[in-house]
């Protein structure tokens, strides 16, 4: 068998698997990866905060160099077959594209890692480092049973120099040139509770009571008018004069990544500042009851090294009235990044060199939150989000991901593979 036929029978049986989180049940995935890795020749370890959301570590010895971990999640976010063209839970494969829920995000990399480290294993090629893999449980709820709690826990499982996880590796053409992306950072979730006051009371009676819930209409219109104050941060920086030659003012970031590429501009738009969005009020939970308080929840991300006593100050400038503020210290997660000029990067770039020769590598932050967060932030190694993405174009993916018709091309998963086994075995110190 080739890897290519290995990469797409083990994510065919993967997506057969439904790991829909929550309620999760990762250990399934762990346990067909284990079968895996045992049918050849290498051992693993499932590593459990409860058995039902096991996660799979694995290691291969390697010289004294740098050691490179490779981690990926195996549980999904849910699928309505109804929306779907075909069974999300299928693996169908239709014209070299492997369908179902998890396809892309991210089943298709878990497969290509184990694919990769196996392959590895198997032929006794000589790594410059430990390479470690670990496939782990809920990062779509996040409630620490996945990387969160191995980092804390069992730090030895995924403690290494460098590491490749999700989000990058998107192929773009932006003003007739190429690159891939390459995930060096993520901005930080803070979300917060705005809580207003009145006095409850009949709703037949308006006058007798102080209704909370019609001060919320005024401090929404703030809300959305209030603009955070723009920044350029270094990857965006280094991804604006990588495309466009040139560093404009940060006024005029959005402008010219839009006359580049409307592409270009969509990915820098969240990364100009901090972002608001409002998304949940609650207020009376009866209808004849006139709401004595009202609280409206507020989606808010901060940009890497942005506090959040920053936000504080420019809420309490611009919205009007009286409210209580409450952070959600909890959901206070993430904002970390990586240094752009590494061996990791270079590792990377000569990939990029060998299979699409003058394409560059281009830095971006996610304005999402993924596991590299706990890994750079408890264990202090260099991640990357990196997966390539070539054959699918890279709008089609970011539709897909968490839609219905979630595939893969074969040819990415292929890519992937190669990807993987050039950075184990080329990574130096
Ligand atoms: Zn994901």
């Amino acid at each position: 068998m080739t890897l290519r036929e290995e990469v797409t029978q083990l994510l065919q049986e993967l997506l057969r698997l439904d790991t829909v989180n929550p309620p999760g049940n990762e250990t399934h995935a762990a346990e067909l990866l284990a079968a895996y890795l045992r049918r050849n020749g290498v051992a693993s370890e499932l590593v459990a905060k409860t058995p039902d959301r096991a996660n799979l570590v694995a290691r291969l010895p390697g010289a004294d160099g740098p050691s490179l971990l490779l981690m990926a999640h195996t549980d999904t976010v849910l699928a309505d077959p109804h929306e779907w063209s075909r069974d999300p839970w299928s693996g169908e494969l239709v014209d070299g594209e492997v369908w179902g829920r998890g396809a892309l995000d991210m089943k298709g990399h878990v497969a290509a890692a184990a694919v990769a480290f196996v392959s590895l294993a198997r032929d006794g090629t000589p790594l410059p480092g430990d390479l470690l893999l670990a496939l782990t449980a809920d990062e779509e709820v996040g409630v620490d049973f996945g990387t969160s709690w191995l980092a804390r826990e069992h730090p030895e499982t995924v403690r290494a120099d460098f590491g490749l996880n999700e989000g990058g590796g998107e192929r773009c053409v932006l003003g007739g040139r190429t690159y891939y992306l390459c995930g060096s950072g993520e901005k930080m979730t803070a979300p917060f509770k705005l809580r207003l006051h009145g006095r409850s009371g009949h709703a037949s009676d308006p006058h007798a009571a102080d209704n909370a819930l019609l001060k919320a209409g005024p401090l929404l219109e703030a809300l959305a008018r209030l603009e955070p104050p723009l920044s350029l941060i270094p990857e965006v920086e280094a991804f604006l004069e990588l495309t466009l030659g040139e560093v404009p003012p940060v006024e005029l970031a959005l402008q010219r990544a839009e006359e580049l590429h409307p592409l270009a501009a969509q990915l820098v738009a969240p990364l100009l500042s901090a972002t608001l969005s409002p998304t949940m009020i609650e207020a009376s939970r009866k209808r004849n009851v006139i709401p004595g308080s009202c609280v409206i929840e507020v989606d808010c991300r901060l940009l890497p090294g942005q506090e959040p006593a920053e936000l504080e100050a420019l809420l309490r400038a611009g919205l009007p009235g009286e409210w209580e503020l409450e952070w959600i210290p909890t959901e206070l997660v993430g904002g970390t990044r990586s240094p752009m000029d590494t061996p990791l990067w270079s590792a990377l770039q000569a990939w990029v060199d060998r299979i699409e020769p003058g394409a560059r590598l281009a830095p971006l932050v996610s304005a999402g939150f993924t596991d590299s967060h706990y890994v750079r932030k408890e264990l202090g190694s260099t991640v990357y989000g990196f997966f390539p993405l070539k054959a699918m174009e890279t709008e089609l993916a970011a539709r897909l991901i968490h839609s219905a018709d979630e595939r893969i091309a074969v040819d990415d998963l292929e890519l992937g593979v190669d990807l993987f086994r050039h950075v184990a075995t080329t990574l130096a110190a």
